[in-house]
Formats: C-alpha cells, structure tokens, sequence
C-alpha cells in the first residue's frame, strides 16, 4: 500500500529556499510604492483638491464630494501608470478576514467601444452584492441593504493589478456591520475624552491619537506536509496527532538562527509589506518549532489594524510562493505554544506628549498617573467585556491553557509603578504638595527616569502590561482582528476618562484647585481600581481562586463570556460613547455565536471522516497483519508457546479492537451531540450546546487517535506526524 506520507516527506526534505529577487533600492525608498501616500497625492491631485483632503484626514471634517471626482481622477492616473486595471473596496465583515470585490475601470462609451473610468461617485461609496456576509440579522429586509463607504483616513494601496480602498460596510439604516465603523468611532470618542482631559495640563491640545502596535505570531507548515493534513486544510489546526518527542522542552527555537527557508519567506514578505506602507521592523523565531513572529513599528491605530488585515493576506499569498502555508490559527498543535497578536497600545497628544509615559515634572507625572489610573478604571469596569473581546473558538484553546494569559484579566505594572500609586494613594495630601506660595507649588510626585521602567521586570503572565510607554494587551488572539479588542479597549477609556473629567469638574466647580481635584478624583480611582492590578504569576491556580475573590470575571466558557457584550455597564458605555447602539450589540453578538458553532462544527466533522476514513482503517489493518503473524506462529510453533511468543502481538491486537471500538462510538456519539444541538433555534444556547457537548467528545476521541498513533506501524500511518510538521523546514 503506497503511503502518501513518506511521499510528501521526501518531497518537503528536498525543498529549497526559494530564489528571492532582493530590490535593489534600500527599504526607506521603496516603502510605500504602491501606497497613494501624501506625496502621491500632492503630485497626483489639484492643490485645493490635496489641501481639502489634507484637511478630511487630519481633522476628521467631512468629504466634499465636490472633491470626490479629482480625487478619483488622480487617484486612476497612478494607478493606471502602475498597470492597475481594477478597483475594490475593501473591507472587514464580521466573519474575519477582509473581503473584496474587483471591477473593472471600464464603461461602454456609446459609440459600441469602451472607455477607463472611475468617478468619485464609485470612491466614495458602493453597494456591493454583499447579502452572505454575517449582520447578525439586520440586512433581512430589503431596505436594509450593506453599503461600503471610504474611509479616507487610511490611504488606498495596489494590490496586483487591483486598486484597493479601505472602507467601512454598513447597513442603509447606519447600523455597522463590520469592524471598522465601530473602531473609527471608538477611536473618536477616545480623542474627544483624551483631548478634553489633556486640557487640564497642555491647553493647546487639539487632538489626542491612539497607536497600535501588533506583534504577529504564526506558524510554518510546509505545504506538501499541508497537503496531506486535511484537518490542517478545513480548519486551521490540527485534531489529532502525538507529542514529537522533542518539541520545545530545550528551549532551542525561541530567537534561534532563522532556518534558510523561512529567512528567504521572511525577506519576500517584508519587501512586499514594505512595498505597501507596512512599516516592518522585527522578525524572530519564537517559542514553539516552526513559530515565528513579526512586528511592525506601532502606528496610528486604524491604519494599524488595516495593515495587520493586509499583512495577513500578504503572509498567506508569499508563503504560497516559498511552497509554505502559514498557520495563523491560535493553536495549530497540542503541547507548544500557541499564537497570539500582543497589541501595545498608547494614546499619543498633538503636542508630542505620550500620555502613558511618565514626564520630566511633578505636573507631568500627575498627567502620567492619570492617563495610567484611568486606563486601569477602564480595565476593571469592563475587564469581562476585554476578555469578551478577543474570545473566539480558536483563541479559547490558548486562554486558560498555561502558556498564554489567562482567562482572566489583570493588569500588571510592575514594582516601580505599582510603589507610585501606592505612594500617591496613601500620602497625606499635603505631602503630596511642595508648598512654597500657591504661585510656587510643586507636585511632590517623585521623578520616574525613563530607564528606570523599561523592559527589566516583564511579567510574561500578564494579559495586560504595562511596558514602559505603553499597555501591551497579550491575549488577542494571532488569528483575530485587533479592531475587536481595540474597540472595547478605546471605548472604555472614553468612558472613564470622561466619567474623571466629571468628577474633577465637579470639585473645581465647587471652588477647589485644579490639581487638588485632580489628585483627589485618582486617589479614589487608585482604591476603586485596585482588584485590577495583580503582579504575580497569572498562571497559577492561586491567582484563579483570588481573583475570583476580588470579583473578577472568571468565566471561562467561549460562548457564555459573549453575553458580557449585552450587560446592561456595556450597553450604557457604548451607546454613551456613540460606538454602538443595542441592536448592534444584539446582531453582532448572534454572528458571534454562529460563528462560534460553525467553527466547532466543521471541526467535528473533519475530526468523523478522518476517523472512519484515516485512523480506523490504517489502525485495522496493521490489527489484520499483527492477527497473521499471530496465527502464522500459533501454526509453527503449537498453541503452547505460540502464546508465550505472540504474547505482545495480542495484547497490541486487543488495544487496537478497544481503541477504534471507542473511536467508532465516539464518532457516533459526536455526530448525534451535533445532530442534537443544531435543533436548537436560540443562537447562544446552541454555541453553548457545542461547547459543552461537541468540544468534550472531540478531545476524548484524539485521545485514543494519539494513543493509535504510538502503536500502529509507522509505514502505515497516512498523517504527516508532529515531527515532521514541526521539524521539516
Ligand atoms: P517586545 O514586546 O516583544 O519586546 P517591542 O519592544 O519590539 O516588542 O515592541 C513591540 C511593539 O510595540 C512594536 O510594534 C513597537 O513599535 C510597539 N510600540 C513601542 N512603543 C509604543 C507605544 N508607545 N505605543 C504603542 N506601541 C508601541
Ligand atoms: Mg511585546
């Protein structure tokens, strides 16, 4: 019997690194080739046409669409120089990914030929055929069909010969239906909330600007191993397969030398993501065989999110050519490490200030301190809705797991930070004051030098650190849009950054010193806070029980932890915020547990036919040839010592027949688990059926697959093993 694994083995030894045809020009000259970046703009554009957009981008004013058609015009002429013949829009529905349509620049011109053309009209907005993506229910009536408009803050890019336009998708009625309606205006509202406190200490601040950096985890796999995975192929990861007996217990992968293959994948992509605007710094081997990470230098956060979409597409597309399939599922492998997308997030003011990095004076410090108190506020208010965000049914095998935050989210600041806070929380007021005439007085905050709070205590535990200038939020997951989490997290900040602003306002009114109130308003948030911050190791099963204690959201059940999307603390801050009204919440909450149920579903069934079609007949057919042998030696040798002889061929023979014996019920019994919860009409009560009743029954049948493995013949097993997923690059 031909075994397509030693096939496809052989074939993925013999691999090469691809030739890769360096540009020539250094990085900082091709980067943003095939951006329509300011430059472009100033040479392709009128220059009361460049200013007016200028003026829409910077200052969010609204688009003239008298504008509309020369910016298009422009926008066509370059494009057409760079052998663009296609336009999309560009966007980010609900079901992950991104999502485009490509048409022509073409129109008949009325004399039975054709002309190029693109109006500013098709710029702006189109109504694309969208009707399968998810709204959670909101596009069911005609009038409620999706439109994509631009958004002109993140520029457009060429793609092949594709024109590509970032938009938002939402519906007639102005509900979103993607990610990147609600993420513009969270981040809004984070400006205006941000701005109106930065009041306080620099009144000439205009404008306050969330960044985004990621850190993009993913795995390698090479693609004829791929091939011959179809678990890998449906669902991203795979459902069976053994422990190799050397995984990452030596620690050897983490910042190794990058293997020639993946170095030549690496170098295609970066010019590639360069090429687009992606500004690519870091690129290292992490933790598990075969898993490498890169990272971006941070930038404003909705241009962030696109580039990270763009550069999941692009990492999908390049590994392609280097014969690689890149794995971007969370846990592609049982025993390593899974993936994340690490987002260090900061909010940055129009006069350079940023304002998470603690300042020269004792006034500074006291903005520092508030922009951190307040970032923790709105960590512990909405800490179960964070965790919410970037829960998904891929991501849930790495939460809770020990390797990756848990399902818990806590906020570490490490000792010198932690002291600060301490410090300023239990000093006596006057203390906290040089007094020295009221003209004089000096924050008696002590001075926190820069170096002092870089990388030298890092909890790796944490889900949500502080890392110097910044929060680094670790439990996103590498699959996932940051937008989800990001939406959450600037939302929040509004909130409570507003809700400071009330309080403090309301002291001033009644004739207190600003900086009194202020100091006031962040001594109670410091105490309201405090079961946020946890320093210790978050992995351990102590912090489990304690946390729980402190009244932290502990709910570790993908499905259920949605519902604290619609808690009535959630509802209130997104509306307030004009982020999200209800009914938005509700749809996208039902797409949520569909999408939840649809990727357990398709596991499941993966994890059936390759049961029945893979694992049962190779495991039965080495029973078969071990039942020969047995009965070839009884003949030679008599019953006798026959059996002492075939002593160890039975006792594999019966753990095969036990074995694919609970297999086989296993898979029955998923199938009618399955068959049971689809009958369930309510969405989230059929997400939770799945979690409980599916996921169980599929850990329980690889089980026993894993245990075959390890027994059966080698030659015989068709499944490229851990091994050789892991090890061959
Ligand atoms: P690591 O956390 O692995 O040490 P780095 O220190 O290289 O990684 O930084 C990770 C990411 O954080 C990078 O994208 C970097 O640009 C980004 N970053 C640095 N400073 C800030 C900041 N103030 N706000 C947001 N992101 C930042
Ligand atoms: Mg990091």
């Amino acid at each position: 019997m031909a075994n397509l694994r030693f096939e496809v083995v052989a074939e993925a030894f013999r691999k090469r690194p691809a030739d890769v045809i360096a540009p020539v020009e250094r990085p900082s000259e091709y980067f943003g080739k095939y951006v329509f970046n300011r430059a472009k703009m100033y040479k392709y554009l009128p220059a009361d046409v460049y200013t007016k957009l200028i003026d829409v981008m910077d200052n969010g004013t609204r688009l003239d669409r008298s504008i509309a058609d020369a910016v298009a015009r422009g926008m066509r002429q370059w494009a057409e120089e760079n052998g663009v013949t296609h336009y999309t829009h560009w966007f980010q529905p609900l079901n992950e990914g991104t999502a485009e349509k490509h048409d022509a620049f073409i129109e008949h011109d009325g004399k039975g030929g054709m002309i190029e053309q693109f109006s500013g009209k098709l710029l702006v907005q189109q109504e694309p055929d969208a009707s399968s993506f998810p709204s959670g229910g909101i596009r069911n009536t005609f009038e409620a069909r999706g439109y994509s408009a631009w958004d002109p803050t993140s520029p457009v890019f060429i793609i092949d010969d594709t024109l590509c336009i970032p938009t938002i998708f939402i519906s007639y009625t102005g509900e979103a239906l993607d990610y990147k309606a609600p993420l513009l205006r969270s981040l809004h509202a984070v400006n205006v909330a941000a701005t109106a406190v930065c009041h306080y200490f620099y009144p000439e601040v205009k404008k306050v600007q969330t960044n985004l950096g990621w850190e993009q985890e993913y795995f390698l796999v090479d693609e004829s191993l791929y091939s011959a995975r179809p678990d890998l192929m449906l669902t991203g990861r795979t459902l069976m397969g053994h422990d190799s007996a050397k995984n990452q217990q030596m620690d050897d992968h983490y910042f190794g030398t990058i293997p020639e293959r993946v170095q030549a994948f690496m170098k295609d992509l970066e010019t590639s993501a360069l090429e687009l605007g992606i500004p690519c710094k870091t690129r290292h081997n992490e933790v598990a065989p075969n898993q490498f990470e890169l990272a971006p230098i941070y930038e404003e956060c909705n241009l962030a999110v696109d580039h990270n979409m763009l550069l999941m597409s692009l990492m999908k597309k390049v590994a392609h050519k280097h014969s690689f399939r890149v794995l971007l599922h969370e846990k592609p492998f049982d025993g390593v490490n899974g993936s994340g997308k690490h987002n260090n997030w900061s909010l940055v003011a129009d006069n350079g200030v940023l304002l998470h990095a603690a300042g020269k004076n004792g006034e500074d410090n006291l903005r520092f301190v508030v922009f951190i108190v307040e970032t923790l506020m709105a960590v512990y208010r909405h800490n179960g809705l964070l965790k919410a965000s970037v829960m998904s049914a891929t991501n849930d095998h790495r939460l809770g797991a020990n390797e990756a935050p848990p399902a818990i989210i806590s906020s570490f600041l490490g000792k010198q930070l932690s002291d600060l806070l301490d410090h300023i929380e239990k000093a006596d007021k006057a203390e906290l004051f040089n007094l020295a005439g009221k003209q004089e007085m000096k924050l008696d905050i002590p001075e926190i030098p820069e170096l002092m709070i870089d990388n030298t205590d890092r909890n790796r535990t944490s889900p949500f650190a502080f890392t110097g200038n910044r929060f680094e939020f670790r439990a996103v997951g590498s699959e996932a849009n940051c937008a989800s989490a990001m939406i959450v997290l600037n939302t929040a900040m509004a909130e409570a950054l507003t809700d400071f602003k009330k309080r403090v306002d309301a002291l001033i009114a009644n004739g207190e010193d600003q900086t009194s109130a202020i100091i006031d308003i962040v001594r109670e948030d410091i105490v309201t806070c405090k079961a946020i911050r946890f320093d210790g190791n978050g992995y351990s099963d102590e912090w489990k029980k304690e946390a729980q204690r402190r009244g932290l959201d502990c709910e570790a059940c993908c499905p259920i932890c949605f519902d604290r999307y619609l808690d009535k603390d959630s509802i209130r801050m997104f509306e307030t915020m004009n982020v999200m009204k209800r009914n938005e919440l509700e749809a996208r909450n039902e797409v949520k547990w569909e999408t939840y149920t649809k990727k357990i579903q398709i596991e499941a069934r993966v994890m059936g036919d390759l049961s029945m079609n893979h694992i049962i007949p190779v495991a039965t057919h080495y029973q078969s040839r071990l039942a020969k042998n047995v009965e070839g030696m009884m003949n030679i040798f008599g019953p006798d010592e026959g059996k002492q002889l075939t002593a160890r061929n039975v006792k594999i023979i019966k753990e095969i027949a036990e074995r694919t014996q609970i297999i086989e019920t296993g898979v029955e019994e998923l199938i009618k688990a399955r068959k049971l919860a689809n009958k369930i009409e309510c969405e989230r009560q059929k997400a939770i059926a799945y979690h409980d009743t599916v996921v169980p029954k599929m850990e329980e049948i690889r089980y026993h697959i894993d245990k075959l493995e390890l027994i059966v013949a080698d030659e015989l097993w068709t499944l490229p093993k851990y091994r050789e997923l892991l090890f061959i690059r």
